[in-house]
């Protein structure tokens, strides 16, 4: 296990004192792998660099949100111009607009988008559009799927909840404090089995206001949804009047320009968006339809608001970002970077003769200890923990800064190029021999 410096060890209970368990978020503390975080003091490209001055590639991209890789010239500036210019209003600006039409004019779905301040809060809002549209109560939700921690996704969610949380039995609330009301009105189903939610419709259809999915899970692992798995939750959703969400938090603007849903070619009701769009600041948004969004306050009748919402910075960082992104060839490029280093984390496995399954879509990376593929909650936690602890911490003791956790993605960006991946792939052929002992 990589030892730290006196400095990090100070910095660290220090941190435990003033924050709980020393973190702003669980899944930055080492619960699940052993040892002590690193504090990271700037990053650059690829790269991050840690307190004592060591870098390491980075693999967590702050889980996601920074697609073209830390400080990217295009992102600094215009968070420098827009903060010169005021930090936030509390009213309207024309960036707002220009972010909004250009998500309308990504993905499919939505024609109208409203900002907010987080991905919790876009899936918050969007379930509580489809309650108000629908007339009923109950959203079905997939076990290891995350949609950030507002109390009636906080049931059999994946990422920090699945370690940290409460134990959850099936349909308990994975952390106390939320009330068996919140929890009550979410009903489960396993990721890729059509079947569940097909009993959920045969005995609750005419009272489910919506489906949420990650149509990749990217919170339990990566799980890809099998052939005809959204397709069939499209198909169902809208036989019996229900809607479907798609959280796109991870995949929007990552696994292609128009999202999983263009990608994979199913169209949803809503769309939740955050962590690539904010640049690395916070932000959230869903959208949908005209006549869907038009039911938001001030146009409708359901309230929703934020004083910070459509922050400028924030707004002008996104803006920068799918500027980038809208270049030819750059989804190409994320692709090919993606497949190289799948392809070479297969190949190392291969040859250190350890049972690894990696799999990809774009800038989406997962990997499991495990012969085949996790389909779903349950295979994907029983893939090997224990190694995957080892293998995080000799990657980190090489350079590599992975997830601190099993059941998380690899992140891949733009500023990850060929010797770069290269390297992480020439780590984790040194890194699984060790950790396979
Ligand atoms: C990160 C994430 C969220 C929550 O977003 P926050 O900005 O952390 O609130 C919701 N859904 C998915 C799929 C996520 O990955």
């Amino acid at each position: 296990m990589t030892r730290h410096s006196e400095a990090t060890q100070q910095w660290w209970e220090r941190a435990r004192h003033a924050i709980p368990g020393g973190v702003n978020s669980p899944v930055r503390a080492f619960g699940a792998v052993g040892g002590t975080p690193v504090f990271i003091v700037r990053g650059q490209g690829p790269y991050v660099y840690d307190l004592e001055g060591r870098r390491y590639i980075d693999l967590v991209q702050s889980w996601g949100a920074v697609i073209l890789g830390h400080a990217h010239p295009a992102v600094t500036e215009a968070v420098k111009r827009a903060a010169a210019d005021g930090t936030s209003f509390g009213m309207p600006t024309t960036a707002e607009v220009e972010l909004a039409e250009t998500i309308a004019g990504a993905i499919p779905s939505v024609e109208m988008v409203r900002l907010v301040n987080s991905g919790t809060e876009a899936v918050m809002s969007a379930v509580r559009l489809a309650r108000a549209v629908t007339g009923r109560p109950y959203v079905v939700k997939f076990e290891g799927c995350y949609h950030g921690h507002s109390d009636g996704m906080l049931v059999r969610a994946g990422s920090g909840a699945a370690v940290y949380g409460a134990p959850q039995g099936t349909s308990s609330p994975a952390s106390p404090g939320v009330s068996p009301g919140a929890a009550g009105e979410t009903l489960l189903a396993r990721y890729n089995h059509l079947s569940d939610v097909e009993a959920l419709f045969d005995r609750w259809g005419d009272r489910i206001a919506a489906v949420v999915v990650e149509p990749v899970a990217a919170n339990m692992g990566v799980v890809l949804p099998e052939p005809g798995f959204l397709e069939g939750l499209r198909e169902l959703t809208r036989r019996h009047g229900s809607l479907l969400i798609f959280d796109e938090v991870i995949t929007g603007f990552r696994v292609g320009w128009s999202g999983a849903q263009g990608r994979l070619g199913v169209t949803p009701d809503l769309t939740c968006l955050g962590k690539v769009i904010g640049g690395g600041l916070p932000v959230g948004a869903y959208g949908g339809p005209r006549a869907l969004m038009e039911q938001v306050a001030p146009a409708g009748p359901v309230y929703q608001a934020g004083t910070l919402s459509g922050n400028p910075i924030t707004v002008a960082a996104g803006l920068a970002v799918l500027r980038e992104l809208a270049r030819p060839g750059v989804y190409e490029r994320l692709e090919a970077l993606g497949q190289r280093l799948a392809e070479g984390l297969r190949q190392s496995a291969r040859e250190a003769g350890v049972a690894l399954s990696v799999v990809q879509m774009g800038g989406l990376v997962g990997i499991a200890f495990a012969e085949a593929a996790p389909t779903d909650f349950d295979s994907a936690r029983a893939a090997d923990a224990g190694r995957y602890a080892r293998f995080f911490h000799a990657m980190l003791e090489r350079g590599v800064h992975l997830a601190p956790a099993m059941l998380e993605a690899v992140f891949v960006g733009l500023a990850h190029d060929e010797a770069v991946v290269d390297a992480v792939v020439e780590a984790a052929q040194a890194a699984l021999i060790e950790s396979a002992r």
